[in-house]
């Protein structure tokens, strides 16, 4: 390692603190210093070629170098490099970026709001549905459902609207407002002999009988991704939205489609929502939304909701909330360079292209040892890594079987992402059909790695 990259590992160990990982394990190991990028490559301080696998987090849809969104952002700096959109101001390019978006967004959206991250879109849109639903005389209609092992971000509104027991348990949360309905994987918790379609019933009866038990006038919303990412790439089974909207539409409760990662070509259509038949009243992006050059999301809605905003409004009119990056010249700069090239170079059949051979590849590792399902759609793919996979038999938790599979993967130069025992694999949406055999094979050798260690334990 040369002497900068130690420096710069001595300097993070000393003082950066980071989110969501291992403090211990930083204080003994230090990072994983990531130096640059290109393509669909990244490089790390030893000079290791890797993979990503993960799209940085699902994010860097067009890979690590693209000199149109730097120019964008250049151009957009030597221009106007900041503007506020508070107190009525605006600037051109986030007012193109709206119609824009707009013109694109799924369901019939009419409205748009910006923001920074995708937890901020999430948390503006629960703030948006208590604004209105006291509006429309209904202050009551506070509460929010997510699912089990859902994400959508790490506010203290969203992380408790996220299913994910770590990120409560001693942060005194969730907030009471919150509650988390079932997880739809079919494979881990379908009864023996129940269908796919008789399990998303069973799921929406689930649904409803919280909707029933909280008492329907007091629910909001309910707020999920097409397809789940966070917890492990689970795809809907038969059914599950067909179902799942009709017991929306039975208490007249909104639905949030949580596209942060789902929007934008992953799944083969630009948005999940087409994918898998969603008609949602709200709808939040992020990530792809800049290729992850710049951090922007906008929450989306429709024309019903922004009447009952008007009507909220005080006195003056103010709508008393926003972020001071909201709607950013530069974000929206890149972003609006991001849409074009989407355009240009047919994100969506690009996506629908290669993600033949992406799929035949994951499937064709469905038989390995430690594989018990393997579910994906576009470059979005999951991997549920058992003991017995008849017998739907986890491993050991302290095994970790899905870090011994992430970490074989790197040291083979791909980046893959463990959640617990499932393995998520999402690579950025240029990638093309040699890059997936690449990848792929370093994947499976990743898991012939793991099982060598496993198979000596069983
Ligand atoms: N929703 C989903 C589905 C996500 O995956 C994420 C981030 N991984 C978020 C919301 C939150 O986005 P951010 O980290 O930009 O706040």
């Amino acid at each position: 390692m040369n002497a900068d990259a130690l420096r710069s590992i001595k300097q993070d160990m000393a003082h950066h603190v980071h989110p969501q990982s291992n403090l211990r394990q930083h204080a003994e190991q230090g990072p994983l210093m990531i130096t640059h990028g290109k393509g669909v490559f990244i490089y790390d301080s030893e000079g290791r070629e890797i993979i990503d696998g993960f799209s940085g987090l699902g994010c860097v849809s067009l890979g690590y170098n693209n000199e149109r969104l730097v120019n964008a952002a250049i151009r957009q700096m030597n221009t106007l490099p900041f503007a506020p959109t508070f107190y009525n101001r605006s600037h051109p390019r986030v007012a193109e970026l709206g119609e824009r978006l707009i013109d694109m967004a799924p369901s019939g959206m009419n409205r748009v709001m910006f923001q920074c991250s995708g937890s901020e879109a999430n948390d503006t849109a629960i703030k948006l549905l208590w604004y209105t639903n006291t509006a429309r005389g209904e202050p009551q209609r506070r509460k929010i459902i997510g699912r089990v092992r859902g994400y959508h971000g790490n506010t203290i509104a969203t992380v408790s609207l996220s299913g994910q027991p770590h990120m409560h348990a001693k942060f005194g949360l969730p907030l009471p407002e919150f509650k988390h309905t079932e997880l739809p994987n079919y494979y881990r918790f379908h009864i023996d002999g129940e269908s796919e379609e008789e399990f998303s019933g069973r799921m929406a009866a689930k649904f409803e009988e919280l909707i029933l038990a909280e008492g329907p006038e007091t629910v909001a919303a309910f707020f999920a991704e097409p397809a789940i990412s966070g917890g492990g790439a689970l795809m809907p089974p038969e059914g599950y939205w067909r179902e799942m909207q009709a017991v929306l539409r039975k208490y007249d409760i909104k639905l949030l489609a949580d596209e942060v990662v789902c929007g934008f070509g992953r799944t083969g259509n630009m948005w999940g929502s087409q994918t898998w038949g969603l008609e949602p009243d709200m709808v939040s992006c992020a990530k792809a939304l800049s290729a992850a050059f710049f951090p922007i999301s906008a929450l989306m809605f429709k024309d019903a909701l922004y009447a009952d905003m008007i009507k909220n409004s005080d006195e003056v009119g103010t709508f008393g909330h926003g972020y001071t990056y909201a709607g950013h010249p530069v974000g929206a700069a890149v972003s609006l360079e991001a849409l074009d090239i989407y355009d240009e170079i047919d994100l969506v059949g690009q996506v629908r292209r290669v993600s033949k051979r992406f799929l035949e590849n994951c499937h064709a590792m469905a038989d390995h040892p430690l594989v018990a399902e393997v579910r994906g759609v576009g470059l979005f793919c999951g991997f549920e890594l058992m003991k017995d996979a008849k017998a739907r038999e986890p491993f050991d938790p302290a095994w970790k079987v899905g870090e011994l599979v992430q970490n074989f993967a790197h040291d083979r130069g791909l980046y893959l992402r463990a959640i617990g025992d499932r393995m998520s694999f999402m690579p950025p949406l240029i990638i093309n059909e040699d890059e997936i055999d690449i990848a792929t094979e370093r994947f499976k050798g990743a898991l012939d790695d793991a099982w060598a260690v496993i198979k000596a334990k069983m």
